[in-house]
């Protein structure tokens, strides 16, 4: 019997979850006899938690334990990618930072399987397990803005929907991601791109504290002044070093109405495009971020997107745009003064929950000819080939500033598909990989964040990468935080 057969009749045949009343909130205890029920270790073991245990746990917490059974149970361990449908032996649903703490402790003291669960956007479902506890962020998901001291504070599990609301509300931004149902946990600790970045630089650029619970339970706060080390691992270095709580973040004076949308030719007119912005987009302001894309759209067929942001003036903006527009004959040109939501919004549908999807990505350097031709040779209709723009901002912090070790890039191509047949999986999986094998001579490293197979491979982390080893080893040498592109502690 495999692991995932071997938890769900384990945990259904061993434990029929019954709910006491207490505190708001139900605690589920295991009812047969005090065997409790099995899970799995760290190492891949099975193992027994006791009834004792699991209600000690559920006591101390304000939120719900769920064990199989629970009416939340099921809802609470689907993340965003419809590929993964792991059961967790039990899901600690927490509300707050002491939660967490008493999670991780409980997780530690029985050698337990952990997965940390922010907004579950993890492409490879780092933030879901099978046999193992599921720390659960979901509903620590509260964000509030200052105007005066230009800072937001984001609970672990806030959305980029409540970054973005709460800073914009008070007349202010910070990077945020380009679907807004993305996670801030995840998403920050491995970087963050977005449509600001090239005048903002990355969201752990912008990041000036955050609450952190260690794999001794303990909660700290940590910056540049306080524990300097892990603060400096924690941007770039993923949710390796501890469950955080709380991110600040530095926020800056926006308008949000601003000159954004979409430029769209037909796909036959992308050399002429593509070689255009080649060359055309050296020379960008940073207020100016262009972001290409080929895809097929469903009312135009196969198309070259230039997306499109311009944070400054907007009479700078059209000038600076002016060239670009110039270029071929777009079927559609959407760019004009809107709300910056608009753009933050426009591709939450499209990516959806539940969808199946495979991703992969690369860094490149620079923009050369052969990259061109490549992207042009390898378009694929059943892909959609984006890219996240960088330079800029990203590119004035220095390489081992942060934990995050590819400051040189211009751009990153994406390779996303999305599909919702479970017998589509092999065929998506393969065409994914067949673009990105194609323009692999033009990438170089790649961002932990967007990458289904891959890890925290030393060599992709660069001269980041001994020393967030050394760190790994000082907060959590036992690795139970390794359900994430996984740093092992080393001294
Ligand atoms: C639809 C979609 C759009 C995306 N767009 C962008 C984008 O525009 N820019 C970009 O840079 N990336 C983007 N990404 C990638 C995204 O940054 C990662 O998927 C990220 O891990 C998501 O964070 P999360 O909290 O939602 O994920 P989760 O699945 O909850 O977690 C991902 C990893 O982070 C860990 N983690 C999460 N929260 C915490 C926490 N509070 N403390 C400690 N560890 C934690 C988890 O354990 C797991 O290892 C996108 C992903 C998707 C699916």
């Amino acid at each position: 019997m495999d692991r995932r057969q071997f938890c769900r009749s384990a945990v259904a045949a061993g434990v029929a979850a019954a709910f006491l009343p207490g505190c708001g909130k139900e605690t589920p205890v295991a009812t047969q006899a005090d065997m409790g029920i099995t899970a799995i270790s760290l190492d891949g073991a099975e193992i027994e938690l006791t009834k004792a245990a699991i209600r000690e746990l559920g006591d101390a917490s304000s939120g719900p334990v769920m064990l199989s059974g629970h009416p939340q149970y099921d809802s609470a361990r689907m993340i965003w990618n419809g590929m993964h449908d792991k059961r967790p032996a039990l899901i600690a649903r927490c509300m707050n930072a002491e939660d967490v703490g008493n999670a991780v402790s409980f997780a530690s003291d029985n050698n337990l399987l952990v997965a940390v669960r922010g907004g579950g956007h993890s492409w490879p479902g780092k933030s879901v397990c099978d046999g193992g506890l599921m720390i659960d962020l979901s509903q620590m998901n509260t964000v509030t803005a200052d105007a005066d001291t230009r800072r937001a504070r984001a609970q672990g599990g806030a959305l980029l929907n409540g970054l973005d609301s709460a800073a914009l509300e008070k007349g202010m931004v910070t990077t945020a991601g380009v679907v807004s149902h993305t996670g801030c946990g995840g998403y920050t600790l491995g970087g963050g791109f977005g449509r600001l970045n090239r005048k903002y630089g990355l969201t752990i650029d912008n990041v000036t504290g955050a609450r952190i619970v260690t794999a001794d339970g303990q909660a700290r706060w940590i910056s540049a002044d306080e524990e300097p080390d892990l603060f400096w691992a924690i941007r770039g270095g993923g949710g390796n070093f501890g469950v955080v709580t709380e991110f600040e973040y530095q926020l800056h004076p926006f308008d949000r109405n601003v000159l954004s949308g979409n430029i769209v030719w037909p796909l036959e007119q992308a050399r002429d495009v593509l070689e255009f912005y080649a060359e055309w987009s050296a020379g960008l302001s940073d207020e100016l971020y262009v972001g290409p894309s080929l895809a097929r759209l469903p009312e135009v067929g196969d198309s070259v997107i230039m997306e499109i942001v311009y944070n400054g003036d907007p009479a700078a903006g059209e000038k600076e745009l002016a060239p670009l527009r110039a270029i071929g004959k777009p079927v559609a040109d959407g760019v004009a003064m809107q709300d910056y939501m608009i753009m933050q919004t426009s591709a939450d549908a499209m990516m959806a929950h539940g969808v199946r999807s495979y991703a992969k990505n690369g860094m490149v350097r620079e923009w050369s000819q052969g990259l061109v031709d490549a992207l042009i040779d390898a378009y694929d209709p059943r892909m959609f080939l984006t890219n996240h723009v960088a330079g800029g901002a990203v590119k004035r912090v220095g390489e081992t500033d942060t934990a995050f070790p590819h400051r040189n890039a211009e751009l990153m191509l994406v390779f996303v598909t999305g599909w919702g047949d479970p017998a589509m999986d092999q065929e998506m999986i393969q065409a994914t990989k067949a673009q990105y094998a194609a323009l692999k001579p033009y990438m170089g490293g790649y961002y932990d964040n967007i990458e289904f197979d891959g890890g925290a491979a030393a060599g992709n982390y660069g001269p980041a990468y001994s020393r967030l080893a050394k760190i790994k080893a000082q907060h959590d040498p036992g690795n139970l935080f390794r359900l994430n592109s996984n740093i092992e502690p080393a001294a």
